[in-house]
């Protein structure tokens, strides 16, 4: 009735769970539970601090390297193996020297996609690269950080966006992404791009969710599109701020070469929201772009550990 795929990340065991009734999935680690975050009672610091493993002083001494011993630095951005695994190949890229900018700048968010971009080695794998901006997106830390990871199976929801396609095409034809952007682009909901088409998504997944449609299908293209993709961006966190939305998460969706007749690449952000802004909570971008939870605890521990 479920099936689990069991996978060691840098020696952490890693489950990855599907019921077989709706292919609904799931990912277990429980070595997330170190992070203490059920017990986490330090309100969230904006200054910079001695305990935060991404600020400049401690960036060398609290975070791993690749297996070359080094980690991938564009601008100020510093890219390094994630401690706490959920994907194979799972990286994340701290976007800003200061733990809490304020102001996120264009020519950060380019430099953290290419180092994401240049940290995410298997290029033809499953990619999608992701950013949970503050506690109320489900960032664990306040210091901004992208995070990217690739895996020989897509995620659960872009699994059912990469089949999907892949069904519409053998009806129609035709593409369901370059036909949808190009209709998108006509209607009320498109807001600015050419070349990368930004719009308001009709159904959206979360509030105001925003997609930035790309011209291409897989990873290995993106590195081009990465200027125009990081200007895009910035704009998306203008429109929310404007709306008075501080907090979101972003995903990139990247099909795989091979797939260009029937996918297309695109930039998914949804909005959160942040009456308090000390607020934390366990929904991220797995759980809210992903539709593939990550979880700590074991079922089978349940029991053993709390049942009786
Ligand atoms: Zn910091």
């Amino acid at each position: 009735m479920f099936s689990i795929t069991r996978i060691n990340l840098h020696g952490q065991n890693t489950e990855f769970r599907k019921d077989k009734l709706t292919g609904l999935r799931c990912r277990i680690n429980p070595s997330r539970e170190e992070r203490n975050l059920n017990h986490f009672i330090q309100p969230v610091t904006f200054t910079g601090s001695e305990t935060c493993p991404f600020c400049p002083d401690n960036i060398e001494k609290m975070t791993p390297c690749f297996d070359n011993g080094k980690r991938i630095k564009t601008g100020e951005s510093v890219t390094f193996p994630n401690s706490f695994p959920f994907g194979e190949n799972h990286i994340v890229t701290v976007m800003t020297r200061k733990h809490y900018p304020g102001e996120i700048t264009e020519n950060q968010i380019t430099d953290s996609l290419r180092g994401q971009y240049d940290g995410l080695y298997k290029k033809e794998d499953y990619n999608s690269i992701n950013w949970n901006y503050l506690t109320s997106a489900g960032a664990s830390m306040i210091h901004p950080h992208l995070q990217g990871f690739s895996g020989r199976v897509p995620t659960y929801l872009n699994s059912l966006y990469i089949e999907k396609s892949r069904e519409y095409f053998q009806k129609k034809g035709k593409n369901y992404w370059q036909q949808l952007s190009e209709s998108e682009k006509e209607s009320e909901r498109y807001l600015f791009g050419d070349e990368i088409v930004w719009c308001a998504n009709p159904v959206p997944i979360g509030e105001k969710e925003i997609r930035g449609y790309l011209p291409i299908c897989s990873f290995e293209e993106f590195r081009e599109f990465i200027p125009e993709a990081s200007a895009g961006i910035k704009k998306v966190i203008g429109i929310y701020q404007k709306a008075g939305n501080h907090a979101f998460n972003m995903s990139i969706r990247f099909g795989k070469s091979g797939h260009e007749s029937y996918f297309r690449a695109h930039i998914s952000m949804i909005a959160r929201i942040d009456p308090n802004p000390m607020s934390f909570t366990d929904s991220a971008f797995m759980e809210r772009l992903h539709f593939e939870p990550v979880i700590m605890t074991v079922p089978e521990m349940i029991r053993e550990r709390y049942g009786r």
